[in-house]
């Protein structure tokens, strides 16, 4: 396990006071880089982009798309094939509402697993409804993966998507993408993936990985909120159609016809969310000094610390496979999820208790919700302790 973690802590304003927050999965705390970050670019440098005639515009819209340019190297892709959402949820639903309603028609099959969050779910139930098409559901493995095998099977010509989750957010099992890639292609379907809970803990390469989208939410990823980004091969990206209508995605506009910028603009319509991004790009310049290798072994090291403990109670059910990345769920026999919650926050240890936004992956682990705890960088074993003396003392309470 990394030592410096106690370095780290240091940087984030949010855990001051010795707070044992365990709930990085939903929302990362903030470095102070990125806090910094912030402050600049909403003041000091404050401007619009890609319009102003003065200066300040000319130097915030270089900032601007120098963020664009490290989300792209971030990923391993083209700068033209970045585009800024609100997050992974828009992203998904970008693609569905674009190259979806371009793409599929009635009785074409999409791919999706227990795991997924809501946000690769509804969408394309949105679009099944709209559209008429089919959604199939890969199960997954004894220990909670998606199951590759039984996908292989499942795949037809039919199929033109698949949308799996790269790594869970309830189990924190970690797809192989690139099976899953070959998988999808195999059949001539697309492969979207989403990277929301492994963009901040694994190095990431697109050509590697050779899936056709990757979505992710920046404050998952040390970032702010209300930005993220969808990545797409340049190729389905310029043959999409635009989504959202207005200023920034077009090329000329007459009342009787209007053209579109090419992608990635076509897909911003409106004055972007410029701090947002100038804050993430600071999130991926901090989180590369630290390092992927690093932020990956720190999450496996403490997750597997975490999973020994609790396996070593016998009033503890533990979900998810062993070698899974930063993220636990588990029961405590006899006890709710939010009453062991609630005591926990009373020992200043947050986790989160809940679906998840992953009700069907309740439906199939037979809960109605779980107790998660998820770490971050700047984690450490102090947290893993304060944890486990608040459920010896929700134990002592409950019998
Ligand atoms: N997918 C996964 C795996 C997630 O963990 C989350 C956030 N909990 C999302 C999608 C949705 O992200 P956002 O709410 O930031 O759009």
């Amino acid at each position: 396990m990394s030592t410096d973690t106690l370095i780290l802590k240091d940087q984030f304003p949010g855990l001051a006071g010795g707070w044992h927050y365990l709930d990085t999965a939903a929302t990362a705390q903030k470095p102070q880089a990125v806090i910094d970050a912030t402050t600049a670019a909403l003041g000091r440098d404050y401007a619009t982009v890609h319009r102003g005639v003065y200066a300040r515009s000319a130097e915030m819209t270089l900032a601007f798309e120098a963020a664009r340019r490290k989300v792209a190297g971030f990923l391993g892709g083209a700068e033209d094939e970045i585009v800024f959402t609100r997050g992974a949820t828009e992203a998904i639903n970008l693609v569905a509402q674009t190259w979806g309603v371009t793409n599929l028609r009635r009785g074409d099959r999409v791919l999706l697993s227990t795991l997924e969050h809501h946000s690769n779910i509804v969408p394309w139930q949105l679009l099944r409804d709209r559209i008429g098409i089919e959604i199939d559901v890969c199960p997954l493995t004894a220990d909670g993966r998606i199951d590759l095998d039984a996908a292989a099977a499942m795949l037809t010509e039919a199929h033109k998507l698949v949308a799996l989750a790269h790594v869970s957010n309830v189990l924190g099992s970690v797809l192989d993408v690139r099976r899953a890639a070959d998988l999808a292609h195999g059949v001539g379907a697309l492969l979207l993936v989403d990277g929301c809970q492994a963009a901040p803990r694994l190095a990431l390469d697109m050509a590697a990985l050779q899936c056709d989208f990757y979505v992710f939410s920046a404050h998952k990823l040390y970032g702010p909120t209300a930005i993220g980004a969808l990545w797409a091969r340049k190729a389905i990206l310029d043959a999409m159609p635009p989504w959202h209508g207005g200023g920034s995605m077009i090329d000329r506009v007459t009342f009787a016809k209007t053209t579109y910028a090419p992608a990635p603009q076509r897909f911003e319509a409106g004055t972007p969310a410029i701090v947002e991004a100038i804050a993430l790009g600071a999130a991926i310049d901090w989180l590369q000094d630290v390092g992927l290798a690093r932020a990956e072994a720190h999450e496996r090291d403490l997750a597997a610390v975490l999973r020994a403990e609790l396996r070593a109670r016998n009033d503890v059910t533990v979900f998810g496979p062993d070698d899974a990345l930063g993220i636990v769920s588990f029961a405590l026999d006899g006890v709710h999820p939010h009453d062991l919650g609630t005591i926990l926050d009373e020992e200043g240890v947050a986790i989160r208790a809940g679906h998840h936004c992953a009700q069907p992956l309740m439906d199939h682990l037979g809960v109605p919700a779980t107790a998660r705890a998820s770490f971050g960088l700047y984690s450490d074993e102090s947290d893993i302790a304060a944890l486990l003396k608040g459920i010896e003392r929700t134990r002592r309470i409950f019998g």
